[in-house]
């Protein structure tokens, strides 16, 4: 009897501390579903101590899409996950922006910038270690605008900083300007063709939204498009860049386009270099002009 008794006023403190502990955390009343599982047996409930606070849940980056669940249940046995794990992105999206807001380059470039970080609308994804989004100064007023990453950018994440990036930092130079505080400096697709080869048309039209609305938050004054692909994609044209280059063009009606070489074919040796860059130097000559620059009389 005693034993009955005493088993009793454990029961019955091990119940006020529960009900405290309830207390404490805020609870104001009990939810009808039993608290642990079913399978606990009847008299471990009885004699466990109050259960720990629980610990604030981790907080998952605000808006990324792939934050796990903060209700799913831990998986005590370590068994193999059901869902595949999802890789995590490499920066977190932001909230989209409220409709009819202004659209602030300062804040509209870096959601873009994150969108395209974990995008996977083209095959390109598959073997990209970075995604490639711009060098430079988002208030320029002059953007170049080349095809795609190389091996070079692809490791690095920033536009143009391999063979042909170098010589294209020495033609902005000899314009006068600093690539990284004159210029911008972006490409059609953001993730690297395998093998350096073309990006497909399937790829360009992928990735070329990501281009336009980078362009339209720059709002250059003028765009310089670097070799046939950037030509097609900018202008949707099909002639060749040598039959174009050195020729004013609009893109998308409003803003001055200049096409001209691409850096890489400059350093071609089958490219007779010194006529090209020649052709080249000319080509940026009149923009300079059109940017009210002044242009070196002699090179
Ligand atoms: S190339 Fe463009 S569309 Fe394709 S995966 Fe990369 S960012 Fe996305």
């Amino acid at each position: 009897m005693d034993d009955l008794r005493s088993e009793l006023a454990d029961l019955v403190r091990a119940v006020h501390a529960y009900v405290a502990w309830h207390g404490e955390g805020g609870t104001v009343g009990f939810p009808r579903e039993a608290v642990r599982p079913q399978t606990t047996p009847r008299h471990e409930t009885a004699h466990a101590a109050p259960p720990p606070m629980p610990a604030p849940a981790a907080q998952a980056p605000e808006f990324s899409p792939f934050a796990a669940p903060s209700a799913a249940p831990p998986n005590p046995f370590n068994e193999p996950d059901p869902v595949p794990r999802v890789t995590k992105p490499r920066i977190p999206v932001p909230k989209p922006p409220p409709p009819g807001e202004p659209r602030d380059r300062h804040v509209h470039l870096p959601r873009i910038e994150a969108e395209v970080s974990n995008c996977t609308k083209c095959r390109l994804h598959e073997t990209r270690t970075n995604t490639v989004f711009f060098r430079g100064n988002p208030n320029a007023q002059l953007v170049f605008v080349g095809e795609g990453p190389g091996a070079d950018e692809d490791a690095s994440g920033k536009p143009f900083v391999g063979r042909a990036g170098q010589l294209l930092d020495k033609m902005i130079g000899a314009m006068g300007l600093v690539p990284e505080s004159d210029v911008y400096i972006c490409n059609i697709v953001k993730c690297r063709p395998p093998d350096n080869r073309r990006p497909e048309p399937d790829e360009v039209a992928a990735c070329i939204p990501y281009l336009h609305e980078q362009l339209d938050l720059v709002s250059p004054k003028v765009i310089v498009a670097l070799g046939n692909t950037a030509l097609a994609a900018l202008l949707g044209t099909a002639m060749p860049i040598t039959k174009v280059r050195g020729t004013w063009k609009l893109y998308r009606g409003t803003t001055m386009l200049m096409p001209t070489y691409h850096p890489s074919f400059l350093l071609r040796p089958t490219s007779n270099p010194v006529e090209s860059k020649r052709q080249a130097w000319e080509d940026l000559q009149s923009v300079m002009k059109e940017l009210g620059l002044e242009v070196p009389q002699k090179r």
